[in-house]
């Protein structure tokens, strides 16, 4: 890939970003909470929840790029509040959407990271705005694109002087229709060949299924993925956004407990040789 410099492994062997102390690259990172922030109460309920069960960093968005246009949009500033709230209080670090360059420099003051969603993957200002917000930015897989377009809109954050990104695949549009999109989990070992930037797995919005989402994210430990990045609703029936696809507590609760001894499994086994 011959304009793939800076995202290249030929450039750079590994790359571990930290995030307010989390090590994303070094560690399994598990993000969690719900698809939008609606209220303090909810925010900060599924915050604590996610936090007991032993995730890593709160997402929830303050801007929500929406299909239509008559649906929620977010609660803007007073969500960003809200987040901030709930970092003071769990000691998670944020994880929100940035949906406009105009406003990237205010939401880098409340965000620890700066996510850039499918629809906006290849928002060419948004992406040269987060390359100077002073923020690790979270780079969701456009749903129609290749792993080619994927790293190039990595390489225009990198390039504006941001070393900080982590790739995030959440699915792609393929001709199923049970599942809301199709998980390519092979970009997991692809991306580890073709670069040095660590990479997440979204179970949740590939799926669109809750019955899925655990054993897409063993899948994705198994894969070598550098983390997951999940839905939860402390509760999901009453959820503005992406209802039917957010887990509640209890089951998120759940999956990890199955994560971790998994990853240790995994960790032990002997290093396979690679097919060449
Ligand atoms: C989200 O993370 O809530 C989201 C909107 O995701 P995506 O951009 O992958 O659809
Ligand atoms: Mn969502």
């Amino acid at each position: 890939m011959k304009n793939i410099k800076l995202a290249s492994r030929e450039t750079v062997q590994h790359t571990i970003v930290n995030v307010s102390g989390v090590e994303v690259g070094r560690d399994f990172v598990v993000i969690a909470g719900p698809c939008s922030v609606e209220s303090e109460k909810q925010t900060l309920e599924t915050a604590y929840a996610v936090k007991a069960a032993g995730a890593d960093m709160l997402r929830g968005g303050a801007f929500k790029p929406r299909t239509s246009p008559y649906a929620f949009q977010g609660l803007g500033l007073q969500g960003l509040k809200i987040l901030a709230k709930a970092r003071r209080e769990t000691g998670l670090p944020i994880v929100t959407e940035v949906i406009d360059p105009r406003d990237v420099s205010w939401v880098a003051e409340f965000a620890d990271v700066l996510q850039i969603g499918t629809r906006n993957m290849q928002n060419f200002s948004l992406l040269k705005e987060v390359g100077r917000a002073g923020r690790p930015a979270l780079l969701k897989r456009g749903m129609y694109s290749t792993l080619e377009e994927w790293l190039n809109c990595a390489e225009y954050i990198l390039s504006e002087g941001n070393p900080n990104v982590i790739l995030c695949e959440r699915g792609i549009r393929t001709f199923e229709k049970y599942t809301r999109n199709t998980l390519d989990l092979s970009a997991v070992p692809a991306i580890k060949e073709l670069s040095h930037l660590p990479i997440v797995i979204d179970p949740t919005h590939s799926t669109g299924r809750t019955s899925l989402i655990g054993p897409m994210s063993m899948a994705a430990v198994a894969a070598g993925a550098d983390g997951l990045l999940i839905e939860v609703h402390h509760q999901p029936e009453s959820a503005l956004c992406d209802a039917d696809q957010a887990l509640t507590p209890d089951v998120f609760t759940s999956i990890m407990r199955r994560l971790k001894p998994l990853k240790s499994f995994l960790d032990q086994l002997p290093v396979s040789s690679p097919v060449l």
